[in-house]
């Protein structure tokens, strides 16, 4: 069994919550962006570098570590950008630049946005997961960038919003874009963390939410002086 978890964004409360959930696997894939918005970039890279089969790289992964103009960001992530940059340890720093844009393991294809624009591009509709498709050469690709748990298959052309612990067939015949949704900041209106597992051999996954301390991580992110909106949306899942 492999975990795919995505978008953790410095929020170590959800991290801790999510890997005490899926407990033993054999791998953990994760699809960029570790840091940004919250307030334990360290604790998390610190606890993460360790378990992860690869790391892929993430604008906030970038924008964190001066790589990425922070114009691009809005006002807040830009915020929270500058907070990262500030509070990184070396040895973590160098952890995020040697981050990959894409990987390529056997049936899967992995990037943070897409296919087609590793760092930057929102597959938020059926319209971008087509024009995505013949960007990989794989089946199956994961993404993640978007916070938004979904499936885009080729061969059926609609989103779909997976269901909470459904076991979902993959088929070798079709092209799939999947997306686990974000551990650190869900963006569905569902404030608890979302995660999904890939059992490789019958190519099946399921996708999990779990809940976890929500004030704990609002609270460390007023004492450290993080943007208010950051700080509120996390209680709606937005
Ligand atoms: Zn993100």
């Amino acid at each position: 069994m492999i975990a795919i978890i995505s978008d953790i964004h410095s929020n170590l409360a959800a991290l801790q919550a999510v890997l005490d959930d899926f407990g033993e696997v054999e791998q953990i894939w994760s699809l960029g962006d570790l840091v940004g918005y919250g307030p334990n970039p360290n604790e998390v890279l610190d606890i993460l570098k360790g378990k992860l089969s690869f790391s892929l790289t993430g604008n906030h992964d970038l924008g964190s570590i001066g790589q990425m103009d922070l114009n691009a960001f809005t006002p807040d992530a830009k915020e929270a950008c500058l907070f990262t940059d500030k509070k990184i340890t070396l040895e973590n720093r160098r952890y995020l630049e040697g981050t990959k844009l894409v990987e390529g393991l056997s049936n899967f294809s992995l990037v943070h946005a897409s296919p087609r624009e590793p760092v930057w591009e929102y597959i938020l509709n059926v319209e971008a997961a087509f024009e995505n498709f013949d960007y990989f050469e794989t089946p199956f690709c994961f993404v993640g960038h978007t916070h938004m748990p979904v499936i885009f298959k080729r061969n059926k052309p609609n989103a779909v919003a997976p269901r909470e612990d459904a076991v979902i067939e993959l088929d070798l015949d079709d092209k799939v874009i999947i997306n686990p949704g974000s551990v650190g900041q869900p963006r569905d209106g569902d404030p608890r963390s979302s995660y999904l597992l890939l059992d490789d051999k019958n190519l099946t996954i399921a996708y999990k939410r779990v809940e976890y301390d929500v004030k704990a991580i609002q609270e460390a992110m007023e004492e450290a002086g993080l943007p208010r909106n950051l700080i509120d949306r996390l209680e709606h899942g937005l």
